[in-house]
Order: structure tokens, then sequence, then C-alpha cells
């Protein structure tokens, strides 16, 4: 498996939190035992988004960078880089754009969801609209074998796939392997509200929150809103959230004892929640502990970044000599 390649990245939007760790990283590390990974921070892609403040990103591209690393992300598996850093996905994603269809890109069905969903920010914009083109380079640059997506994506890698198969239809030459998603089960991870944990909506548990922070953000976690006293029984299971993220932190004995102590109404919430919250505490202070040594070294982790950027831009830059050669028919540029 190690020859498949396999491509992913993150937009550096903000810290990360359980969700990002649970729904992606977790799935990022079992994927680097299996294949040889590129994880890219997506600094162009969050500017799409976010061309206003465009000061942060960098302090988030590096922040995100910490955390991969912290959550053991491995550069002598996996190779890290910033997508910035590499030039040629830019002029991959220019000769990918002079072909690829304005209506390819107005059918997608995540454009008009992100432009209703964020109408505080104005996308009508030609790199909004343009990203899918800018994702295909990204991803087809390392000719990767695989993406991890998950359903709601798998319209995207489609359009990469068509952008590939374009090419190589026009200029009658295989250069892009078509990928393929890596449809992977990845836990889902519910915020403080019960709704899916999100920075924007407010309900998130950052990695990088303190002990006290977390404690008290569990006891504000949605529990069971039929059983206002703790002598009505509980139905943990189906009206939970708090139970919900307690799966991730617990054996499977020790949920079955939640689930019975809840119904025989012998557990009341605040105790199980700060049960909970002891647990995310235990299970983050080794990352808090790690990110403190990776802190101490900048200038490993400066070499990291370096390493990782040049492994990526010689195979980017492969591929993109190669592309251009099948494109113009001459190496003479
Ligand atoms: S006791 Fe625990 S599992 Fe039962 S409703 Fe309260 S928080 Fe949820």
């Amino acid at each position: 498996m190690k020859d498949k390649r396999v491509l992913s990245g993150m937009r550096p939007t903000g810290p990360l939190h359980l969700g990002h760790l649970h729904g992606v990283l977790d799935n990022w590390l079992r994927l680097q035992e299996q294949y040889q990974c590129f994880y890219f921070v997506a600094d162009w892609h969050a500017l799409t988004t976010e061309y206003e403040s465009p000061k942060r990103i960098p302090t988030f591209s590096k922040e995100l960078l910490l955390e991969w690393l912290t959550v053991g992300l491995n550069p002598e598996k996996s190779i890290i880089f910033i997508q910035s850093a590499i030039k040629e996905h830019a002029e991959l994603y220019l000769l990918f754009a002079m072909f690829t269809p304005v209506s390819w890109l107005e059918r997608n069905p995540t454009y008009k969801d992100m432009i209703q969903n964020l109408q505080h920010k104005d996308l009508a914009t030609y790199g909004f609209l343009g990203y899918p083109v800018l994702q295909a380079a990204d991803i087809l640059i390392y000719k990767a074998h695989h993406v991890p997506v998950g359903v709601d994506q798998l319209p995207h890698l489609e359009l990469t796939r068509e952008i590939a198969r374009r090419f190589n239809f026009l200029y009658q030459q295989e250069v892009f392997p078509l990928p393929e998603p890596l449809l992977s089960k990845v836990a889902k991870v519910p915020g403080l509200d019960g709704r899916k944990m999100s920075k924007s909506y407010g309900n998130a548990i950052f990695l990088t929150d303190d002990e006290d922070t977390i404690r008290q953000k569990i006891q504000t976690m949605v529990t069971d809103t039929q059983r206002p006293r703790k002598s009505d029984p509980g139905d943990p299971e189906n009206r939970c959230v708090a139970f919900q993220l307690m799966r991730l932190y617990s054996s499977p004995e020790e949920l079955a004892e939640i689930v019975a102590e809840c119904k025989a109404a012998r557990l009341g919430c605040v105790a199980c929640k700060k049960c909970l919250a002891e647990k995310v505490v235990s299970a983050l202070k080794p990352l808090w502990e790690r990110r403190s040594q990776i802190e101490a070294q900048p200038h490993l982790f400066e070499e990291i970044i370096i390493s990782g950027n040049e492994k990526a831009r010689s195979f980017a830059r492969q591929t993109l000599e190669e592309a251009k050669e099948v494109l113009f028919g001459t190496k003479w540029y």
C-alpha cells in the first residue's frame, strides 16, 4: 500500500477542536501507516473565504502544523507541507483553468450552499468559484491515488476526476491517474449544543483549551432533555448529547455501566459530565505535553516544515514539467 499516494489538506481558519481530532486527524494517523501520505495546509483555500482578513492565515497555518505534529503526524512517514510554498500548484491550477468549463463549477453543489451559509461574506468572486480547480491541481500534482472524503465531498472529487479525464483526453496522454475516494469510517463529534462541533457555532472544545475551560464547557453540554431530574430515568443512547461524546472516551464496559445507571435513575448528569470532563482532560494531557516539547524546539519545527515543503516541491515540479511537456509538445520554456 505504501506505493499508493493519499492526499488531504485542511484550511487554516482557526484553532483545532475535538471534531477535527476525531473526525479527521485520527483517520490521517491510520492512513499514514498504510499509504504514502501528503498532508498540506490549504492556505490559498483559506484565502478564498478569508481574503478580507488574510493576515491571520500565517498564524493559523503555523498553529495547524503544530497541532498536526502534536497529535502524532510523523514527518518521517508523511510529507507535511504548506500549499502556498509550492508555487507549482498555482501553475497547474492556471493550466487546468484554461479548459475547465464554467458550467462544471456553477453546478458544484457546495458552491451555492456556501454562498447561502456565509451570507456575511461576499463570495461572488472568481477565486471562490474556481476553488475546485485549485483543489484538482492540489490532488493531481501529486498523482494521488486516493483522497479521504466524506460523502458530501464526493462531487468535488468527481470534478477533479473530470478535470484529469479532460486533460488526458485533450492532450492524448494519461498524465493524471483518476483519484479514488477513500470513504473512511470517521467519528461524528457532537458540539456542546448537539449540532456538529464547529468553531462558527460556538460549541467547540478546542485542543488548546485548558483543564478548567474543558470542565466548564462540558458542564454546559446538552443531556437528555426529557430528564429534568436525577430521579427520572434517562435514555443516553437515543437522547443524550454528552453520551455521544462519552462514546469516544470510554470502554464498552464503562458505557454499559453508564447506560444502566442512567436508565435506572441512579446517575445524575452533573456527576456523569464531571466524569466525561476528566476523561477528555486525561486524553488531551499527553498532547499538551508533546506540544510544549515541540514549541521548545522552534528550529526543529522549522526544519520539519522546510523539509516537507522541499519533498512536496520536488514531486510537484516533476508532474508540472511532465504536464507542460505533454500540453505544449516541447520543453523549450
Ligand atoms: S446521566 Fe449521563 S448519560 Fe444519562 S442523561 Fe445525564 S449525562 Fe446523559
